[in-house]
C-alpha cells in the first residue's frame, strides 16, 4: 500500500510497528525469566498445545520453543510483527514448533474449548485487561492446564502521586501482587507461583536496546510528530521507571486451571 492510500491512523500504526520491530522485545522480560516461569509448569509433552497471546516479534516464544516440548500458536494484532515472527522461526529452524498468526486478543481466540495445555502472555494481557483476560481465556485451557502472564504490578500499597497518576492514565488496572493473585483465584485458577522480574529485564533487555532504535528513528523521520511523541513517551517511561522502580514493576503470575 502506498502512503497516500493510508489513513493517518494506519500510518501512525505502521510507524509504531516499525519502531518496535527494530528491537528483540516489545516489553520488559528476558530469556532467563521466561525459563524461570516455565520451571513451574510440569504437564508438557510433544503433544502439548501452547498459545502465546500478544507475542510481538516472538522474543519469548523462541525461548518457549527451545525450552519445552509441544506446538506453539502465537497471536498478535500487528501483521508486521507476525511476519518478523515467522521469518525468525524459519531462520532458527523452529517453524514446525511455533507459528505466528494475526488476530486480536479481544476477539474470541482461534482455539477449541479445553484444548490448550498452556496459555502464555508476556507483557501483553493489559491490552484486554488482566481480569478479563484471565476469565475469558480460562475456557480454552484443559482442566489442569496452566496460564502464565506477566503484568504491571504495584509493590506497595501507597506510592508517590507522579507515578500513580502516570499509571492511572495509562493502565488503571495495575494493582498490588496480592490483589492480582486473588483475581487469579477468582477466575478459576490455583495460584501456583508469582515472582517479580529483575530490574535488568527493564534496563538491559528493554530500555537499552531501544536507545539506538530511538536515535535511528529520529534521524530517519526528522520533524515527524508521531515519531517525536512516540519517542518522548518511551523516554519518559524510562525516566519514570528509574525514579520509581521501588514502587512498581512486572510480575509473573502462574495459575493452574481447576
Ligand atoms: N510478548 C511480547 C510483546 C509485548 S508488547 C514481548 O514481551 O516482547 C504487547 C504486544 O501486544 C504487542 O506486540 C502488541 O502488538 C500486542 N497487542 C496489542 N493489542 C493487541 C490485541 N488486541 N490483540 C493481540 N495483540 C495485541
Amino acid at each position: 500500500m502506498s502512503n497516500e492510500n493510508k489513513t493517518i491512523y494506519d500510518f501512525d500504526f505502521s510507524l509504531i510497528c516499525e519502531y518496535f520491530a527494530q528491537v528483540e522485545r516489545q516489553g520488559p522480560g528476558s530469556p532467563e525469566t521466561t525459563r524461570q516461569a516455565l520451571d513451574f509448569i510440569d504437564n508438557l509433552t510433544e503433544d502439548s498445545r501452547i498459545a502465546d497471546i500478544g507475542c510481538g516479534t516472538g522474543g519469548q516464544t523462541i525461548t518457549l520453543a527451545q525450552y519445552v516440548p509441544g506446538k506453539i500458536t502465537a497471536l498478535d494484532l500487528f501483521p508486521d510483527f507476525i511476519q518478523i515472527f515467522n521469518r525468525n522461526a524459519e531462520c532458527l529452524g523452529l517453524q514446525s514448533r511455533m507459528k505466528g498468526i494475526v488476530g486480536s486478543m479481544t476477539d474470541p481466540l482461534p482455539f477449541e474449548k479445553e484444548s490448550l495445555d498452556l496459555l502464555w502472555s508476556e507483557g501483553a494481557i493489559y491490552n484486554i485487561g488482566f481480569e478479563r483476560g484471565l476469565n475469558e481465556w480460562n475456557q480454552y485451557l484443559k482442566k489442569g492446564g496452566y496460564i502464565t502472564v506477566s503484568e504491571a504490578s504495584w509493590f506497595t500499597d501507597e506510592r508517590p502521586d507522579e507515578i500513580n497518576e502516570f499509571w492511572m492514565s495509562s493502565y488503571p488496572e495495575i494493582d498490588t501482587i496480592p490483589n492480582k493473585v486473588a483475581q487469579m483465584q477468582q477466575a478459576g485458577y490455583v495460584p501456583v507461583a508469582t515472582f517479580v522480574i529483575p530490574e535488568t529485564c527493564w534496563t538491559e533487555h528493554f530500555f537499552a536496546p531501544c536507545h539506538k532504535a530511538q536515535d535511528d528513528f529520529l534521524k530517519k523521520y526528522p520533524g515527524n510528530e508521531t515519531v517525536e511523541s512516540l519517542i518522548y513517551n518511551q523516554r519518559r517511561e524510562e525516566v519514570l521507571y528509574n525514579k520509581y522502580k521501588a514502587f512498581y514493576g512486572y510480575a509473573f503470575y502462574i495459575g493452574k486451571k481447576i
